[in-house]
């Protein structure tokens, strides 16, 4: 087996987090071969089922946290009664409110022996959509002090704010410019609808381009 790791590419956030690993003439054991010879998409798929899937029970537990943090941000700087940041943080709750429900079902399906599938789409498009629009609203929030990034990073480029900076710019800079990736990561958004109106709602396919002359 000869992995070569490319060198990564820089984020909006200036960080650097992509790799890619090549396989070159890799060769596996017969009984290591998952899911069968010449499967591999099916197995891809149960795998990207559980990638989509796994946070969306406790996703919710974070956004709720985060928006928490948000309000707090909003109120401090004197804008939460303003008609349209009140407007949208409304709006925002009451995502999280349904993120919270979406998750409890996916918690009480997965305790019934249903393991995450398509309907990973759900959540996956549910919680990176929100995103973007909960990080731009702490970019209205914090006005011009949005407008230079110094400080301290989120610790994380996935998922919510820094809990531990509460109030601090920077950290919120960072979230808003991570939350932009969220909805092409794991499957853009594009995909994601795709699947839930093919393979759930039970949609007509997409047309598929013609097969290539020989
Ligand atoms: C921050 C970040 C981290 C990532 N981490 C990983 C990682 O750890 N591991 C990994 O393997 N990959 C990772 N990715 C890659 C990511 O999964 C892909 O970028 C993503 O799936 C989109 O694929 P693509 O870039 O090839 O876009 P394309 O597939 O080229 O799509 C381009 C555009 O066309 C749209 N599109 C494509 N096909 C369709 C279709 N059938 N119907 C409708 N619209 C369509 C897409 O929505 C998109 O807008 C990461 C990406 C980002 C941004």
């Amino acid at each position: 087996m000869n992995p070569g790791l490319s060198s990564s590419d820089k984020m909006i956030s200036g960080d650097s987090e992509f790799n890619e690993v090549f396989y070159t003439d890799a060769r596996v054991p017969k009984d290591n071969v998952i899911g069968g010879v010449n499967n591999g998409w099916a197995v891809a798929m149960s795998l990207l089922g559980y990638e989509r899937g796994e946070a969306a029970a406790t996703g919710p537990i974070h956004f709720k946290g985060e928006f928490a943090r948000l309000l707090k941000m909003a109120q401090d700087r004197g804008v939460a009664n303003d008609p349209v940041i009140r407007q949208k943080l409304a709006w925002c709750y009451s995502k999280v409110q349904i993120m919270g429900f979406l998750g409890q079902r996916v918690l009480t399906q997965f305790l019934a022996g249903h393991h995450p599938g398509p309907d990973a789409a759900i959540g996956k498009l549910q919680w990176s959509e929100y995103h973007k629009v909960v990080t731009e609203l702490a970019m209205d929030i914090l006005g011009a002090d949005a407008l230079h990034w110094e400080g301290r990073k989120p610790p994380s480029s996935f998922g919510s704010d820094d809990s531990g900076a509460l109030n601090d710019p920077s950290s919120w800079i960072g979230t808003f410019l991570n939350a932009r990736a969220g909805t092409i990561y794991a499957g853009s958004s594009q995909i994601q609808r795709n699947i839930i109106g093919e393979m759930i709602l039970g949609l007509p396919k997409e047309p598929r381009p013609p097969a290539p002359t020989k």
